[in-house]
């Protein structure tokens, strides 16, 4: 147990990540009180029930009175007006974080409505699934995984003492903690994270709109690939939808360099090109090896799906 960094922590937006960050926090000891706002009665009695905070509530501001960290887990097109919500509350010197996909929007949304004295510094935990509300969150989700924080450029010494601080408190929650750009954080999750939602998306929606292939074939051949690919289609389509709309530019610039090597290996095919498509799959065969040696997945073959299964 570590000793706490924040006596008083609210958390606007008690869904996966948020609840996570809570059960994090408790279990590393580092928060004393915690306060929880959501929009959602029914997750407010859910966050209640699981004893997941100190007090519950729909109103932002009254959580976050007095809090000496408040963190916004609500969608990333949700961050501004939370913000708004909750501003004549912060006391001077609180820190304002998020946990949003996307930081160049929400890092302007958050600045724009933070009052003077409050230490804005967004931030994405590179960890999630593809569930959602306040029963899908766990202690041990941040666990090994990265935290990217992007502080805005300031080189005031009571801001870098409230970003040492923030990183201090990602740590206990056993994350490894990066500082980056946030305009180069929604590019590089643009390449991670975004497109693959995307294509992921758009291939769910493919099959099932085929018409020589039936619902039940789908189903049935899924273990073929399309199954992963199902996983992350089902995740939350709000906060999908966010996400797109908040990151245009950087998701329309790698789209389009995904639609050009994808007509370089259609071409590939068409002309029978074998060494071509050796040559990629191969690179991107060590591409997910250097990703298990990572830490950042799991080496067992299918995802260790068949070991689970006995
Ligand atoms: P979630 O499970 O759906 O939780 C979001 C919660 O926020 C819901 O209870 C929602 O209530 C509530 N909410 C929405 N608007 C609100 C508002 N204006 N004020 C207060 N509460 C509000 O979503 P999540 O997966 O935890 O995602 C939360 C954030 O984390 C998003 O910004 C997302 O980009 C980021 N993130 C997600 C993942 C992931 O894998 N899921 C990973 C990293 C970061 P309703 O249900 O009533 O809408």
């Amino acid at each position: 147990m570590s000793a706490i960094i924040y006596p008083r922590m609210a958390v606007v937006g008690c869904g996966l990540i948020g609840s996570s960050v809570i059960r994090a926090a408790r279990a590393a000891g580092v928060v004393g009180e915690v306060a929880v706002a959501d929009a959602s009665e029914a997750v407010l009695e859910r966050a209640a029930e699981l004893g997941l905070a100190d007090s519950c509530s729909t109103d932002p501001a009254g959580a976050a009175r007095g809090a000496d960290l408040v963190v916004f887990a609500v969608p990333v097109m949700a961050m501004g007006a939370a913000m708004a919500a909750t501003a004549p509350a912060l006391k001077p010197g609180a820190t304002v974080t998020d946990v949003g996909s996307v930081k160049s929007a929400v890092a302007d949304a958050l600045c724009a409505a933070a009052p003077d004295g409050v230490f804005v510094i967004p931030g994405h935990p590179v960890a999630g699934t593809e569930q959602s509300g306040p029963d899908a969150g766990f202690a041990s989700l941040f666990q090994g995984r990265w935290t990217i924080l992007t502080p805005r450029p300031c080189e005031d010494a009571l801001y870098q003492a409230a970003l040492e601080r923030l990183t201090a408190f990602w740590m206990a929650l056993g994350a490894r903690v990066e500082l980056m750009d946030e305009t180069h954080h929604d590019l590089v999750l643009a390449v991670t994270s975004h497109l693959p939602h995307l294509i992921a998306y758009n291939i769910v929606g493919t099959a099932a709109d085929l018409e020589t292939v039936t619902q039940g074939e789908v189903m049935k051949y899924s273990a073929g690939g399309f199954r992963d690919f199902t996983r992350i289609a089902a995740s939350n389509p709000i906060m999908w939808r966010d996400v797109f709309l908040s990151n245009r530019d950087a998701v329309l610039e790698i789209l389009g360099r995904f639609t050009e090597d994808l007509q370089a290996l259609s071409r590939a095919i068409r002309w029978g090109e074998g060494d071509k498509l050796e040559a990629l799959f191969t690179r991107t065969r060590a591409i997910r090896l250097g990703i298990v040696a990572a830490g950042q997945e799991s080496p067992e073959p299918n995802f260790g799906r068949d070991r689970e299964r006995g």
